[in-house]
């Protein structure tokens, strides 16, 4: 059998679980939608996939305890009937469902958060009210009643949120429980909490139902946890009645990338695998596990008895049949962007998923049989064009690719060989094997004309970007290099170096000319690289010494005209991360500059309207990266001749543009041919 260990069943004694995998919990913004058909479908989708067993997005307890106001949870018997809709059909669909209860405690979005001291969470405006032994008790009560509530609405299990510095969490560090009550002090008395809410939702939900309980196995968080401590709670919370621990990684507050792309994959399996044989109950590891193959090796590896993967099952739902269909290479590989799921949690919207945007719209954006099958040409095999050109042809049109390059991927060729981002490859590969299982005709180094695509029915344009024109004077001078010409390795880049924009793309360059080894692919180097230590020897895992970063390979000054911080408009959950990263290798980050003139000592720059300070950046090269403007000479030259071509992706609109749109706006046109 392919992924023996992955596709084992779980025997749990009152039930089994079918494999080895679990979804994790992620807060897509569904449940709020209270569209019940909409949420029920999202996993029924994912249940008719193949995954063992399904954790919701986190259920607020009571109104203090939720992420914002207005957090989903299970309030009221409307609130169960509704919830039977999503689990009933699960069941229907062979799936099993556990209701994550949350309580953010200080990480709560609201004047009401509570926790064990008045202490303010770096990452929330909100100062926290110290509970009292009362508002300790009511909590509980809560948390055990939203137990009861789900076992009412026919969830198989409930998992207790107690890692990620949730209100749980809170209470077992000295850094924010400052109690010298029986909650508070030693580390007895600061587990108590989590122990007694354990040990209180096994009495009143019974022995025949899944409680998981996530703990956080390393904090990474100054004075965070120990792993004495960690192994003394994972005991406690066995003894007072968890089936299954899951293991959660990192505060919401640590300044060390947990699940962003650049951390390598499975890069916390280590620390799971310390607490093996220390409990006698499965335990589930987490972070970065994005492919069967290494899924199977962490459990061969003998690191878990399960693991969670979260985002993967957005990109593709059908991920574990897949898998044990031995289709591995079929799925859509989550590339762990963030961009169209948490990027889009945190900033108050529905999450989906730049590879699969039907992800949370299953009952919206629906890839049915054509009416009428069509002959459909798609010039360009960038993102927009492959996703486009897959989705008709799921839909039964025929399809040919016109593409001017010697192979398919347009931009993501360039994305891949930047330094943390080589999940890429296989998105491409992905795409590669998707248009050939589908026998898409692909027409590789084909310049598209007017007269080639004479005879299709409908013609879609997808032909990029072009790079823009920043008119510097000096800028057709031999120290000058475009993005393109770096990233496509074709150009000997100087030693000090002055990249003009500081968009994605400048950042992703400055990435690339300053790492030689990308520490994505060495676990050991990225651990120095963000400080990142064993929590048997400091506590949370934080090195004391701090990140110890290679040196950078060049000395590289990066540019805008904006007199704003730079890198303001990446990803909400991952621009701090770019950010730390090239600080760290020194890249200077200067706004507020106008572009005077490039000569052989480098780029004259002055300051602010009035142009002041002229002064010499002395570098050897210079690179632009001032952005694109589309490519669409092709859509013009088919209007011109009477053709109503589609026009997607950067030929349609360049600001702005990145791969998430450009597939949502592919996929979604595909679904009205
Ligand atoms: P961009 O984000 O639009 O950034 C363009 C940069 O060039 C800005 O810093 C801009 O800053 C500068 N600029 C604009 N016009 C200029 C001019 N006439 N002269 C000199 N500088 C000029 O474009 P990009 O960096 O090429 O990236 C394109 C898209 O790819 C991004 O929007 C992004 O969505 C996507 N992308 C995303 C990632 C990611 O990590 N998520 C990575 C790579 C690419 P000033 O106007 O202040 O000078
Ligand atoms: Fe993964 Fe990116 Fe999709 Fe999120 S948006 S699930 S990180 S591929």
């Amino acid at each position: 059998m392919t992924y023996p260990h992955m596709l084992a069943p779980l025997d749990l004694g009152f039930t089994t679980l079918k494999n080895r995998v679990l979804m994790g919990s992620m807060h897509t913004g569904l449940e709020e939608t209270r569209d019940w058909n909409r949420v029920a479908e999202f996993y029924a989708t994912r249940a008719r996939g193949g995954v063992a067993l399904m954790v919701t997005g986190g259920m607020a307890p009571n109104k203090e305890g939720g992420v914002f106001p207005g957090a989903a949870g299970l309030f009221s018997d409307e609130d169960i009937t509704n919830h039977k809709i999503v689990t009933d059909r699960v069941h229907d669909a062979g799936g099993k469902i556990a209701m994550q209860i949350l309580h953010a405690g200080r990480y709560a979005y609201s004047l009401e958060c509570v926790s064990a001291s008045a202490v303010k969470s770096p990452i929330s405006p909100f100062p926290p009210k110290e509970l009292d032994a009362g508002g300790i008790e009511k909590q509980i009560a809560d948390i055990v009643t939203a137990a009861v509530r789900a076992r009412e609405a026919g969830y198989d299990g409930v998992e207790v949120m107690g890692s990620e510095g949730y209100f749980l969490n809170q209470f077992l560090v000295t850094h924010v429980n400052k109690r010298d009550d029986e909650w508070g002090g030693s580390y007895e008395n600061r587990m108590r909490l989590p122990v007694e809410v354990v040990k209180r939702v096994r009495e009143a939900v019974g022995p025949d139902f899944i409680l998981i309980y996530r703990l956080s196995m390393i904090d990474l968080i100054p004075n965070g946890s120990t792993w004495a401590e960690v192994v003394q709670l994972a005991r406690a919370i066995e003894a007072a009645g968890a089936t299954i621990l899951n293991t959660g990684i990192g505060w919401h507050e640590a300044r060390i990338p947990t699940i962003a792309t650049s951390v390598p994959r499975r890069a916390f399996s280590w620390v799971t695998k310390k607490l093996m044989g220390e409990v006698s109950i499965p335990v589930i590891t987490s972070n970065r596990i994005n492919t069967p193959q290494v899924a199977e090796d962490v459990l061969a590896d003998g690191c878990a008895d399960m693991v969670s993967m979260a985002r993967p099952f957005l990109a593709d739902p059908e991920f574990v049949a897949k898998a044990a269909a031995g289709q591995a290479a079929q799925i859509a590989p989550c590339i762990a962007c963030n961009q169209a799921c948490l990027d889009h949690t945190f900033s108050g919207k529905m999450s989906s998923c730049l590879v699969n945007p039907r992800a949370c719209f299953e009952t919206e954006l629906v890839l049915d049989a054509a009416d009428e099958v069509k002959a459909v040409a798609v010039v360009g095999a960038g993102p927009a064009g492959l996703s486009t050109a897959l989705a008709l042809h799921e839909r039964g049109h025929k399809v040919s690719i016109f593409e001017k390059a010697s192979q398919i991927g347009g931009q993501l060729n360039m994305a891949k060989q930047v330094p943390g981002k080589e999940e890429f490859w296989g998105l491409v590969d992905y795409y590669q094997t998707m248009v050939a299982d589908a026998g898409i005709d692909v027409r590789l180094e084909t310049v598209a004309d007017v007269a080639a695509l004479a005879d299709f029915d409908e013609v879609i344009i997808a032909t990029g970007v072009t790079p823009r024109d920043p008119a510097i004077p000096g800028q057709d001078g031999p120290n000058v290099l475009s993005y393109i010409d770096v990233l496509r390795g074709k150009a000997p880049v100087g030693d000090r170096v002055a990249i003009i924009g500081a968009g994605g793309i400048g950042f992703d360059v400055a990435e690339f000319l300053v790492t030689d080894d990308s520490p994505t692919a060495n676990l050991d180097a990225w651990m120095e690289e963000w400080g990142v230590a064993d929590p048997a020897d400091v506590r949370g895992g934080v090195a004391a010494e701090g990140p110890q970063p290679e040196p950078p390979v060049r000395q590289v000054t990066l540019l805008q005209r904006k007199a704003q911080k730079l890198g303001k408009n990446l990803g909400k959950t991952t621009g701090w991360i770019h950010r730390a990263a090239l600080q760290m290798k020194n890249v200077k980050m200067v706004g507020g500059v106008n572009y005077e003139r490039i000569d052989a000592d480098g780029l004259h720059v002055s300051y602010g309207e009035a142009r002041e300070n002229p002064s010499l950046i002395a570098v050897d090269t210079v690179i632009l990266c001032a952005g694109q403007g589309p490519q669409r000479t092709l859509a013009d030259d088919l209007i011109a001749v009477g053709r109503t071509p589609h026009v997607i992706g950067g030929a349609d609109v360049a600001a702005e543009l990145d791969a998430k749109r450009a597939i949502d706006q592919g996929t979604r046109l595909a679904a009205t041919i």
